[in-house]
């Protein structure tokens, strides 16, 4: 615009005068004016190149740069290269054999050259020198990948070398207690060793491992591979050519993964429904889920809203069988309220299993051992412990238990409460009284000894294991009625009691306080406890999830049923942080009312990844925590006193002061006395009766509240577990 004005005023004067040397050289500036223009650009086009090129050139050029020219930019780009270039994706290869005639050791050998061929550290591990108990975890942050070449030997089993291997994941991969993703961050490859000419077992062991390992969340980093020793059937026509087909896929993988593979898409973007690996995510989750979880919760019965109130296991039996019906056969129907004492069995044209055939695989798969259709039984893992000289469990060092000869077992797998803490995540049925097939309280004692020794073989020749403590570990001398479900719902509960006795086992029985009556017709036990989880009705009906309506009257009945006991009785408190630490009054208050000898508190366990509970690991509350709670509590009653701590299980025991005898602690139970008391009593047909005083043992230096030991008992050698949050507190 300005350039036009100038224009005109020129033409304008140009047109009235001669011209003048200036008006001249505006004349010539205006003729030129497109050589002008054009040179502008060329300078502006050559500086912006210039400047394009200077950046591009920077990363190459920090090395040799001058460090007068270096800037901070330089810098950066510098320090990220430095990174990337140090940056480990693959720490080494761990390759694992389970080897019966030394082929899969033999290609093991062959792998590990060629790997450190690679320039990785490679490491060839037999099964059976390898505790994945201990170990497993920690190859989930080492950066290693794993690779497994397993042999399938008779019938479809592991070999001998990889026998505890297999069992151990087999166990873990569907125990909530591990936690769905107990190996995330493993990387592993499988390869299996089989002949097809076994029809159904062909490469099973692999499979297996393959797939336990990926329902832990291990990463698999390539497809399985299966050598087939068939040659007529094998892809590539023997064993060592489908090995060596395998290798060279195996090794261009590693290759990739050594580099740093680009990470690909987490799923967790936005773009619902066309990310793949979002869709596949979901899938496997809807699979696992498949494989291991089965709920009677009632938030995913899947039933209209209206109908979504507690539901118990009849009413779940008609959702499996819908799916899948439930044969019936005709029977009893036994009413727990007449129950105990005066057994009134009403017949019925029909009666149902407490287990349904969906429910058994379920419980099967996450390790019960079931017996008859109500009850079962599982391998503490204080046992596996202990067997081992690792050491026991809290009650161990409170009362002097063995845990290594302690068999946890229930009679009932049914319950009337859906505690959000419950280890079985809502797998085990539900109701308010027995309404099921019943089975003798002989053949449940039995069986459950006999699946019990079962278990405990297995441990045979496990590394660790102590020779001594196995042998001892086949004769049980405790038992633990506290495994799941509510014991004292079971009709026969004082007859399978008595049986234990007669066995000269001892009774530690838990109750969720929602049977008084029963209660107070219970025959003496050696131990009787009373989950007390919360102090406040609000609180309780949170926590415990009663399905009683008058929930709260039962459970305050159940505790002044407890004082009545002549025997020892005890309150098991469980913290639950941010929920029930703040009662603390409260708590005084039913502690008040139920007189108990002693009174446990724990923090709460997490117990996993569940969709029936919203408990997280937020809501453990530390061992100090704990320790602050209990004192507070214990100043606040003056009969009793903090006594032991098992900081292992973040646990204390407050003892009633009856228990301290001349300045000493006698927390400890006299086991023989027991037996011999309760011979006396049941052959007088309960007229010699006895009191918990007459059968108490002095408690250890070692297991008391302030000693060094914090009640690891200093006879067993501690084991200290990387992945504290995977541990469990006992029962
Ligand atoms: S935690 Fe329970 S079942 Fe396990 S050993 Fe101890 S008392 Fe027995």
């Amino acid at each position: 615009m300005p350039t036009f004005i100038v224009f005109v005023l020129l033409l304008a004067s140009i047109s009235q005068d001669a011209r003048s040397p200036t008006e001249s050289y505006f004349m010539w500036l205006w003729h030129s004016r497109l050589y002008l223009y054009s040179a502008a650009a060329l300078v502006f086009g050559l500086w912006f190149l210039l400047k394009k090129v200077r950046h591009l050139l920077i990363p190459y050029s920090n090395l040799c740069m001058s460090p007068f020219i270096k800037n901070d930019k330089v810098d950066k780009a510098a320090k990220k290269n430095d990174r990337e270039t140090k940056e480990v994706h693959v720490s080494g290869v761990k390759i694992f054999y389970g080897s019966q005639t030394g082929t899969a050791k033999g290609f093991a050998n062959e792998l590990s050259e060629e790997v450190k061929s690679l320039g990785l550290p490679a490491e060839v591990i037999d099964m059976k020198d390898y505790d994945p108990d201990d170990q497993l975890a920690d190859e989930c942050i080492s950066k290693s990948v794993c690779v497994f070449l397993v042999a399938t030997y008779t019938d479809g089993q592991p070999t001998e070398n990889a026998e505890w291997f297999c069992k151990w994941l087999e166990e873990a991969s569907t125990d909530f207690r591990y936690g769905k993703t107990y190996l995330k961050g493993l990387r592993y490859a499988v390869f299996g060793l089989g002949n097809s000419v076994y029809v159904g077992h062909y490469n099973t062991v692999c499979k297996n491992v393959d797939k336990w390992l990926w329902m832990l969340s291990g990463r698999r980093i390539m497809t399985r591979g299966e050598g087939d020793c068939n040659v007529v059937k094998s892809l590539n026509g023997s064993i060592q050519a489908d090995f060596l087909t395998w290798k060279v896929k195996f090794l261009n993988r590693l290759k990739t993964l050594a580099k740093g593979e680009k990470k690909s898409c987490s799923g967790k973007c936005k773009t619902e429904g066309s990310c793949k690996n979002k869709r596949k995510e979901r899938q496997e989750e809807e699979k696992k889920d498949d494989l291991v979880e089965s709920s009677s919760d009632e938030d995913e019965s899947g039933l209209p809203d209206e109908k979504k109130t507690v539901l118990d296991v009849e009413d779940l039996g008609n959702i499996m069988n819908s799916v899948k019906k439930a044969k019936v056969r005709d029977g009893q129907m036994v009413k727990l309220s007449k129950l105990n004492g005066v057994q009134k069995i009403e017949d019925e044209g029909e009666r149902r299993e407490m287990i349904t055939p969906a429910l058994r695989e379920a419980l099967t798969k996450q390790g019960y051992k079931l017996i008859g259709s109500h009850s079962g039984v599982k391998l503490c893992r204080w046992t596996k412990s202990m067997l081992r000289g690792r050491g026991g469990c809290y009650k161990h060092t409170f009362y002097g238990i063995e845990s290594h000869r302690c068999m946890e077992t229930t009679p009932s797998l049914a319950c009337a409460n859906k505690c959000v803490f419950c280890w079985r995540h809502h797998t085990n049925p539900v109701g308010t009284e027995w309404r099921w097939k019943m089975d003798p309280a002989e053949k449940i004692l039995e069986d459950a000894l006999e699946k019990h020794q079962n278990m405990i073989r297995q441990f045979r020749g496990v590394p660790g294991v102590k020779p001594d403590r196995y042998e001892e570990g086949l004769a049980v001398k405790h038992c633990a009625l506290s495994l799941v479900g509510e014991p004292i719902m079971y009709p026969e509960i004082n007859n399978f009691i008595r049986l234990l006795h007669h066995h000269q086992i001892s009774s530690f029985l838990v109750t969720n306080a929602q049977f008084p009556q029963e209660i107070r017709s219970l025959v003496p036990v050696t131990q009787l406890y009373v989950s007390v989880d919360a102090s406040t009705q609000d609180s309780l009906k949170k926590i415990d999830r009663p399905l009683f309506k008058d929930f709260w009257p039962r459970f305050l009945d159940s505790l002044k049923a407890l004082g009545e006991k002549k025997q020892r009785t005890v309150y098991r408190l469980t913290l639950v942080k941010s929920w029930n630490v703040e009662e603390m009054q409260a708590y005084s208050e039913l502690i008040a009312l139920g007189q108990p000898d002693f009174i446990e508190v724990k923090g709460v366990t997490y117990c996993g990844e569940s969709s029936a509970s919203s408990l997280t690991m937020a809501n453990v509350p530390w061992h100090q925590e704990v320790v602050t709670f209990v004192q507070q509590l214990a100043d606040m009653l003056p009969e009793y006193e903090i006594a032991c701590e098992h900081e292992h299980s973040n646990c204390l025991l407050i003892a009633h002061t009856k228990f301290k005898m001349d300045g000493e602690w006698w927390t400890w139970i006299d086991y023989e006395r027991f037996q011999e008391l309760i011979q006396a009593y049941d052959e007088s047909g309960g007229q010699q009766t006895f009191s918990a005083l007459d059968y108490v043992a002095k408690t250890p230096s070692w297991a008391l509240f302030g000693a060094q030991e914090q009640g690891f008992d200093p006879a067993e050698t501690r084991f200290q577990r990387r992945n504290k949050s995977k541990d469990i507190s006992g029962c």
